[in-house]
């Protein structure tokens, strides 16, 4: 059993229920490990400082995607200008490609947005994922009345001790909606994705995807007749998404060929 997994209690003892969702991560021993079941969503968090690695949020908003939890993003420190300007970034990404990924401006520290957040996880369970360093158990700390997560660089150390015995958890929020909270989230990084996830997901190619490419399974690489290729020459998608792309595809194939490769010796 994971956080947020459901049971049915009845004379005949406690039954698992079957996992709308199922959220995993890799293990030390790189086996897969789900980390927490019947998610409706999922909060990708970033910050003007730290940066998160190129690629980060197009590869965990196509994880969730894949998993079938609906991704938003959540730019945290917006008291700060690196964070204000890389919102009006991301604003302007999402809004413009109409790519459904909701994106919200907010700080811990002032309490700016957080409104829009709780109404966001109204009537839903979410998890907040993101780098080391973001925000996520500031956010978390505001959100959550009476939970006081260690915050900051200096207890990092103590925190890292503290894992070992930190429990995965499920905050029920003042507003409605639940939060979940488990040490696998902390540097979450997304497992198992094909590159036809990568293909079928990647935000901002849905409306270059719903004009269709000849292939079913097309990768957009350079298959004739495809959407999102003519979709860029045409000057409706940015190039440079469909660069970060491509680069995420390349990694991912490599994955799976060393994968492959292991299977058969
Ligand atoms: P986590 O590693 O993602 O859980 O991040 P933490 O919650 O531990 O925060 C990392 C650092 O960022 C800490 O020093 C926080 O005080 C700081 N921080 C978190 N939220 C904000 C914010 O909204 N504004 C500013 N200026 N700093 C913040
Ligand atoms: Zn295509």
């Amino acid at each position: 059993m994971v956080v947020g997994d459901r049971v049915k209690i009845s004379a005949r003892g406690a039954e698992l229920l079957t996992r709308e969702t199922v959220l995993s991560r890799r293990d030390a021993r790189n086996r897969t490990r789900a980390i927490a079941a019947n998610l409706d969503v999922l909060g990708v968090t970033i910050a003007g400082r730290p940066p998160s690695p190129r690629g980060y949020v197009d590869r965990v908003i196509v994880a969730a995607r894949a998993a079938q939890i609906e991704p938003f993003l959540v730019v945290n420190k917006c008291d700060l200008d690196d964070s204000a300007e890389l919102f009006e970034q991301m604003r302007s990404l999402f809004a413009a490609s109409d790519s459904s990924v909701p994106v919200f401006a907010v700080s811990a520290l002032t309490g700016v947005g957080l409104d829009g957040i709780r109404l966001h996880l109204s009537g839903v369970r979410g998890a907040f994922v993101g780098t080391s360093g973001v925000g996520k158990s500031s956010l978390l700390n505001v959100l959550v009345p009476g939970l006081d997560l260690e915050v900051g660089e200096i207890n990092r150390l103590t925190r890292l001790g503290r894992h070992v015995t930190t429990r995965s958890s499920l905050h029920v929020l003042p507003g409605g909606g639940e939060l979940i909270d488990t040490p696998g989230f902390r540097d979450f990084v997304p497992v198992d994705l094909s590159p036809a996830d990568l293909a079928a997901y990647f935000p901002c190619f849905e409306h270059a995807l719903d004009q269709g490419c000849r292939f079913r399974d097309c990768l957009h690489r350079d298959e004739p007749d495809c959407g999102v290729i003519e979709a860029v020459a045409g000057g409706e998608l940015d190039a440079a998404r469909h660069e970060i792309y491509l680069g995420l595809l390349a990694d991912l194939e490599r994955v799976a060929e060393r994968q492959a490769r292991g299977a058969r010796s």
